[in-house]
């Protein structure tokens, strides 16, 4: 398959804060020297220890923030020449959802709140309509659209933001640690919505230190000390021995569990779903 690049890192270094000359020093680098791709349709976790520049990296995949060396491309466009010129092109094809929904919210009704962002790019009022209630649809809070978000629990906030990212049409969203806030049922359906919007064709970035989350991915990339540590499917990063401080999803500690029985568990298992599809298989074969 041809690639087909959403987001290009080049190199990529960041300091939050410039020396005196303005030259920053190596030490200083929140990102230090990160090159990679995201693929089209793809589902890309990150994950790694905090301070590890998890964050400071996806702000750069929609232009929050700029690259002090080295260039970021969002859809082959670079992300400092876009600032200067045309920001919202950027910004229309990549979606950030944060960790704590009470900062993303702006209105005092959902369903404004979920037209902010379209009406800000001057989207006709008829398709603003049927983009507000389509978005709560997806995130299932439709019913809810006429209510104050302060009425709304933790993880219903976190799908209000979703929605309103999701109103602008995004061909890639960004979460950084969405569910973090969150109880398990919350969890789950964030993502549940990240699951529907990566079968969408969407291209999906997922921050998380949820590792059975990051399981679900196409793709994991471990970041640390603002530096790629390792980048692979998931099967061949859960069978690393140098994970440090990463727990294991519990179907690979499962898996691990099951083939020191003598189960012949494939080691692409990793998710708990996975895990039960192979042993019903079993059962029945
Ligand atoms: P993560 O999301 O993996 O926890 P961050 O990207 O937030 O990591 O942080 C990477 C590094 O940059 C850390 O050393 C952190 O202290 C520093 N940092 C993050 N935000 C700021 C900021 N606004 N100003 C200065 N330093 C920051
Ligand atoms: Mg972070």
């Amino acid at each position: 398959m041809a690639s087909d690049p959403m987001i290009q890192l080049k190199d990529v270094r960041f300091a939050y804060e410039q020396g005196e000359d303005d030259t920053p020093q190596a030490a200083e680098f929140a990102i230090d020297g990160v090159s990679f791709n995201i693929e089209k349709g793809s589902f890309v976790a990150i994950v790694g220890s905090n301070g590890s520049g998890k964050s400071t990296l996806a702000k750069h995949m929609n232009a929050l923030l700029l690259p002090t060396s080295g260039e970021v491309l969002v859809d082959d466009l670079n992300t400092v020449t876009e600032s200067q010129t045309q920001p919202w092109e950027i910004r229309k094809r990549v979606g950030m959802v944060f960790q704590n929904p009470d900062n993303q919210l702006v209105s005092s009704v959902v369903e404004d709140d979920v037209a902010f962002g379209p009406e800000n790019i001057g989207i006709e009022p008829s398709e603003i309509r049927r983009r507000v209630d389509e978005s709560l649809q997806m995130v299932g809070m439709y019913e809810h659209r006429k209510k104050g978000p302060h009425l709304l629990s933790g993880g219903q906030k976190q799908r209000i933001a979703i929605a309103g990212v999701i109103a602008m049409d995004p061909e890639c969203v960004v979460f950084d640690e969405p569910t973090a806030m969150l109880d398990p049922k919350g969890r789950r359906e964030i993502m549940s919505i990240i699951r529907k919007l990566h079968s969408q064709g969407r291209t999906v970035v997922l921050i998380t230190h949820f590792m059975e989350e990051a399981a679900e991915a196409d793709r994991i990339i471990i970041m640390e000390h603002g530096k790629v540590h390792a980048d692979g499917t998931p099967a061949q990063i859960f069978s690393r021995d140098d994970l440090g401080v990463l727990a294991l999803p519990f179907a690979v500690k499962m898996a691990k569990r099951l083939r020191q029985s003598g189960i012949d568990v494939p080691a692409d298992i990793v998710t708990d779903e996975q895990l039960a599809d192979f042993l019903c298989s079993k059962e029945q074969g």
